[in-house]
């Protein structure tokens, strides 16, 4: 096997303007792999540390200028010479050489970065795409997207509680059928809501941002959009809803607009809240319904809708194996969401996805807010076959990137 010649790291910037860090690996046979790390907005406090420089002269702080020196003159003396194809020994020798539970020490980008540029070039090194050396796994199947066409929260400045509004097409087929149906809608949408005077520009997403008065308003648009493109919610489009709820969480209660009223909810009154929404709209699917440390509030929404829909921990679970397992012990949720920066390493979140399956979850690999071109989360959704991608709407070529790459796989698998 190739082994490692050389690691350098490099500052560039990402989908919101802000500084992230970029690994290049070369191997002792001439390839060359890349690899960028994604930053997120709507942070889970347990999450993985990124590290930046916060030095107020340079991007307001936000340089990653020390993490780049970590890979360069820390991570690159232990790894050159490593050999490739061993990616769980590879990433345990970057979690040792860290030495911290979060990666506080050389910093989750830093890390991550090396951890995915060694991914790509193991694959390359065998002739493959990565999604065929990620796991291994025959057939490979393409995930059904969730297509956030709406964007509220901390990705907008829409004034909308909930952060995302999503169709999935679960009920075609193809994957290039469901990109269409999602372009489709996402047209459709356009003209709806400059048709009732609400602006069409879009969030960090890619997702419409209109100020809408109410949550059910942006669902009445996204049934409307679906059905004058030409679709049928239910069979063919299905809603799925990121709430994000730790953003409007504060002492106890949920701060946000019901119906258009001003309301301070108990995570029960929530479990209430999101039951009337799954009663009213085809929505299947409910990510991050309660605050990152309301088990009980997760646990009721499990109890009460847990057979109904899918129950997606993120700023819940960050990608942690310890927090899945506890989530999976207590039935906290019945999914997680995938993110490689909240835990920092490629085999730990392998790790993640493959916890989840034993214990009969979903998972739904996930872009990070702040995004760039690279394509590694489709990869890893068709290697996993984890069935479901986040990653954003039917704009911004942040986002198209990944649905682009997953449409060359979905042609090669064909063939
Ligand atoms: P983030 O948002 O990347 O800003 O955390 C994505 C999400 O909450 O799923
Ligand atoms: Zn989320």
């Amino acid at each position: 096997m190739p082994n490692i010649l050389a690691v350098y790291a490099r500052e560039l910037i990402d989908s919101r303007g802000n500084p992230t860090i970029e690994v290049e690996m070369h191997s002792d046979t001439g390839l060359i792999s890349l690899a960028i790390v994604p930053s997120g907005a709507s942070t889970g406090e347990h999450e993985a540390i990124e590290l930046r420089d916060n030095d107020p002269r340079r991007y307001s702080g936000r340089g990653v200028l020390k993490a780049c020196n970590n890979v360069v003159e820390t991570i690159a003396p232990k790894i050159i010479g490593f050999e490739l194809d061993k990616q769980e020994q590879f990433d345990q020798l970057l979690i040792d050489l860290d030495g911290t539970p979060n990666k506080a020490n050389l910093g989750a980008n830093a890390i991550l970065g090396c951890s995915m540029a060694y991914a790509r070039l193991s694959a390359q090194s065998k002739g493959l795409w990565l999604y065929e050396n990620l796991d291994h796994l025959t057939p490979n199947t393409l995930p059904t997207p969730m297509m956030n066409v709406i964007n509220g929260g901390q990705h907008a400045d829409s004034g909308l509680d909930i952060q995302e509004f999503m169709i999935m097409p679960t009920g075609i087929e193809l994957f290039s059928e469901k990109i269409r149906a999602g372009a489709e809608i996402f047209h459709t949408l356009k003209k709806l809501l400059a048709k009732n005077g609400y602006t069409v520009s879009v969030g960090d997403e890619g997702g419409f941002a209109p100020q809408l008065s109410s949550n059910e308003e942006a669902l009445d648009f996204l049934m409307q959009a679906i059905t004058e493109a030409g679709y049928k919610p239910k069979s063919q489009i299905n809603i799925a809803l990121d709430a994000a709820a730790s953003e409007f969480y504060k002492d106890g209660f949920y701060n946000l607009k019901i119906n258009g009223q001003d309301v301070k909810a108990t995570g029960e009154q929530m479990v209430d809240y999101y039951a009337e929404l799954v009663q009213k709209y085809p929505i299947i699917s409910i990510e991050d319904g309660h605050d990152e440390n309301d088990w009980d509030g997760w646990k009721h929404m499990v109890a009460k809708l847990g057979d109904k829909i899918q129950i997606v921990g993120d700023d819940l679970l960050v990608t942690n194996t310890k927090k899945i397992e506890q989530a999976i012990q207590t039935k906290a949720s019945n999914s997680v969401l995938i993110k490689l920066n909240q835990i920092g390493t490629v085999t730990e979140t392998i790790q993640a996805i493959k916890m989840a399956d034993k214990a009969d979850w979903t998972s739904v690999v996930s872009h990070r807010s702040g995004e760039t071109e690279d394509t590694f989360i489709a990869e890893l959704s068709v290697g996993l076959n984890t069935g479901q991608i986040k990653t954003g709407s039917m704009s911004r070529t942040d986002r198209i990137a990944k649905y682009n790459q997953l449409l060359r796989i979905e042609e090669r698998l064909a063939s």
